[in-house]
Parts: structure tokens; sequence; C-alpha cells
């Protein structure tokens, strides 16, 4: 690896260059802003997907945040000491619209990032997820499981997108020597969730608040276990700023597991809704339980969430009166 003196002496002197990929979505414009805050120039990288202009829009007069519009199935050529690669749609009616390019953005994305980092020297991070277990037979999940995926289903162009990317990350980690930290994030939500993205979150916080019923997939027995964004990215950066050796995977999500029916039942009282809940087929291949061991996060990042379920719902819920986003 050939990494420019005049460069790496530059590292770190006015703060660090990170590229967020992905920075313009959910959790990429949290990320975005608080290394701002704690003094990083920030490159975010985006194609505007799922993302959304109006989640950097406070963002764009920074001194230190540019943007580029950009794809990461092509190649990108900037001179940067960190990458956080979040650029994925992550929730499943985005990801299963154009299934291929989903499984290119993991993949060729991937290829593309650590072909920077490889050049550059820079320390690479990749938002996995949770999804890599699949329908999990272990329970809670810890990350030497191996999951139980279905290779050929109409989730696969993620989990498998996302499980060949985590591949590339260790083979260019043992091959060419690369800094890499894999998270496996569990489900997060909070404020700049799109209305229509179609997560539960913002599904229910959106009908509730609009009055009409919540859309419960099957019965509402299935379980997620939820985290506020606050929490996430903190995991993140702890992971980033890691020692070398700790190269993941690490489990970054709340460990509270909760059922989605009880989930819909606290939205409807912390909104304070009339609505009801509506009960629809459950899409294939939708996990029956999920739910993070973090015991590895807790020793090693020192790392575990402190936003309660009802705390990081309500101010959800205020973002989204806030915004008036209602409607779907
Ligand atoms: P999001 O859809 O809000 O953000 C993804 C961002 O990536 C969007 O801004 C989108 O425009 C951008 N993007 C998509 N394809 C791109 C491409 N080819 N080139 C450049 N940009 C592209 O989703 P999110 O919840 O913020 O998720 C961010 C990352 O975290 C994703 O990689 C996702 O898989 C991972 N993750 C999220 C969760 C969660 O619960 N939020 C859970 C597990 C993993
Ligand atoms: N790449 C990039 N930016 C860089 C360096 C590489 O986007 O600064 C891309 C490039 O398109 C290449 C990929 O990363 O195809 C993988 O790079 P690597 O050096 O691993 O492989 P090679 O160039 O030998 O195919
Ligand atoms: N879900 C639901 N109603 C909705 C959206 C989702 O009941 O309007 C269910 C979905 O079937 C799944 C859980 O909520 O069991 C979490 O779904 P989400 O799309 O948020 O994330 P993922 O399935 O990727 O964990």
């Amino acid at each position: 690896m050939t990494v420019n003196p005049l460069i790496a002496a530059r590292r770190y002197e006015q703060g660090r260059r990170v590229l967020v990929t992905g920075g313009a979505g959910f959790l990429g414009s949290h990320l975005c802003e608080r290394l701002l805050t704690r003094g990083d120039e920030v490159l975010c990288v985006d194609n505007f997907y799922t993302g959304a202009r109006q989640n950097i829009e406070h963002l764009l007069a920074h001194p230190r945040f540019e943007m580029i519009r950009h794809d990461v199935c092509m190649p990108l050529y900037v001179e940067v000491d960190e990458i956080y690669n979040l650029a994925c749609p992550a929730s499943p009616i985005h990801y299963q619209y154009d299934p291929v390019q989903t499984t290119k953005t993991s993949v060729h994305g991937a290829i593309n990032m650590l072909g920077l980092a490889k050049r550059t020297g820079a320390k690479i991070l990749q938002a996995s997820t949770s999804e890599v277990y699949g329908d999990p037979i272990q329970h809670p999940q810890t990350e030497s499981y191996w999951g139980n995926v279905n290779p050929i289903g109409i989730r696969s162009c993620y989990d498998e997108g996302k499980r060949c990317a985590e591949t590339l990350f260790f083979d260019y980690h043992r091959q060419h020597g690369l800094k890499i930290k894999v998270a496996r994030i569990f489900n997060t939500y909070g404020p700049r969730m799109h209305p229509k993205d179609g997560r539960v979150v913002s599904n229910f916080v959106v009908q509730a608040l609009a009055g009409h019923d919540l859309t419960v997939y099957g019965d509402g027995s299935q379980t997620r276990s939820f985290c506020f964004v606050s929490d996430l990215v903190d995991g993140l950066i702890r992971l980033m700023d890691s020692e070398d050796a700790l190269v993941g995977p690490v489990n970054l999500g709340n460990p509270t597991e909760c059922t989605v029916g009880d989930l819909a039942r606290s939205i409807l009282r912390l909104t304070q809704s009339n609505a009801v809940l509506t009960y629809r087929s459950i899409p294939a291949d939708d996990p029956i339980r999920r739910c993070p061991d973090i015991s590895l996060a807790k020793t090693l990042l020192d790392w575990h969430p402190q936003v309660s379920l009802e705390a990081g719902l309500q101010a959800t819920i205020d973002y989204f009166r806030r915004t008036a986003v209602v409607g779907v």
C-alpha cells in the first residue's frame, strides 16, 4: 500500500477528513452532524436514492462540510483518513424495489470504497446489518453465529449483498492489511426517517398521527429490538476509534426485545391516537425473532444504549409532529 507521506503528515493536524457514504440518509446525516461537532472535515457522498437533501441542508453552509452526488458503484477518487460506508437502501420496500441495484450497491460499492481505502491508507467501517443472521435460529444473536439466510428470496439482495460486503472487508484486511471495522447494526429509528420509508417505527408513527389504522404485518408477535439513532451513532464512532486490532464484527443495537404488536400499542398510547390496529399478511422471510447480544460492544467499546424505547419514540413522534409530514 503506498501512502503519500505529505498526506499522511497532514493527517489529524486539522481534524480528520472523514468520508461518509450514504451521508444524506437517516443514519448518515446524524453521523455527519456528530463528526462535524467534534471537529472533523466531513465529505458526504450520496446519490439520493433513499436519502434527502433536507437531511443535510442545515450542514451545507458549514465550512468543514462538503457534499458530492455520486453513486458508490462507480469509482471515487478523493483523499480521506476515514471512511464510514453506509450507502445502501435499508428499508425492505426500498431495497426490494430494484434488487439488482441493491446487491450492486453493497458489492461494487464495497469494492470501490475498499479500493479507495487501500490507495489512501484510510481506516474503513462497514455498516453491516443484523440481516446477515437472516431468520435466526440462535437467540439472542451473537457475532459468532453464522446465520440462517435464504440465498434466493426477496430479502436476499440485501442480506447476501451485505454478507458479501463483509467477506470483501475481511479479505481486504487479510490480503492487503487494510484497517477495517464491521458493525452489525440492528433496527434503528429516530428523527429523519423518511415518512414513506416503509420501516415499522416511521410507518406506525405517521399512521397514528394521521389517525389512520396501524398496519401490523402478520399477527404482530414477531419481535425486533429498537435502538435510538443517537445511541447507534455513538456506537459507530466508538468502533471506528477503537484500537486497530478490533475489526469486528460487532453487534450494535438495543437488546430490549419487543413484539411488533406491543410497539404499535406503545405508539398509539404516546400519540394519544384513536387509531386501531389492522392486520396484513406478513412478507416472505420476515424474521420471527431478532435481538442483539451486545456483550462484545459492552466489553470492548464500553458502549450500551442510553435512550429508552419510550423516550426515543417520544422524540420521533415530536419530530414527525414538527415536520407535519403525516399522510402515508
Ligand atoms: P437510508 O436509506 O436512510 O440511507 C441510505 C443512504 O444511502 C441514502 O441516503 C441513499 O440515498 C444512499 N445510497 C443508496 N444507494 C447508494 C449508492 N449506490 N450510492 C450512493 N449513495 C447511495 O438508510 P439508513 O437507515 O440510514 O441506513 C444506513 C446504512 O445502515 C445502510 O447501509 C443500512 O444497510 C445500514 N443499516 C441500517 C439499519 C437501520 O435500522 N437504520 C439497520 C441495519 C443496517
Ligand atoms: N477505487 C476507487 N478509488 C480509489 C482507488 C480504487 O474507487 O481511490 C476503485 C477502483 O475502481 C477499483 C476498486 O476500487 O476497481 C478496487 O480497487 P483495488 O485497488 O482493490 O483493485 P484493482 O484496481 O486492482 O482492481
Ligand atoms: N412491519 C409491520 N408493519 C409495517 C412495517 C413493518 O408490521 O407497517 C413489521 C415487519 O413485517 C417486520 C417488523 O415490522 O416484522 C420490522 O420491519 P422493518 O421493515 O422496520 O424492518 P426489518 O424487517 O428489516 O427488521
